[in-house]
């Protein structure tokens, strides 16, 4: 199933703009990338749908770490995106 590119996210009451980027313009992130200051995250567009939505809610995880000062690492920013993202898509109903 298409779905439409998210564009847009509201992260704890900012605008955040959700960019899709492909190879051969961007060398500087493999999947995706948050720049919290300027409320922009990238995501690659070359990526299966469903790996850009997981990429889109890891990145809206480094959003919410820094927001909050929350100091997550890599690995635990990486681990929550997963896990959650699993629970939503496999359990609709919860949202
Ligand atoms: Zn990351």
């Amino acid at each position: 199933m298409q779905r439409i590119k998210i564009e847009n996210v509201k992260i704890l009451g900012c605008n955040v703009k959700v960019k899709y980027f492909d190879n051969l313009h961007r060398s500087d992130c493999d999947m995706g990338r948050c720049d919290s200051k300027m409320n922009i995250i990238l995501v690659n567009a070359e990526m299966p749908e469903d790996v850009q939505r997981q990429t889109l809610l890891h990145e809206i995880m480094h959003k919410l770490s820094d927001d909050l000062s929350l100091n997550l690492t890599e690995d635990q920013v990486s681990a929550l995106s997963v896990t959650v993202f699993g629970v939503l898509t496999d359990n609709a109903g919860i949202i």
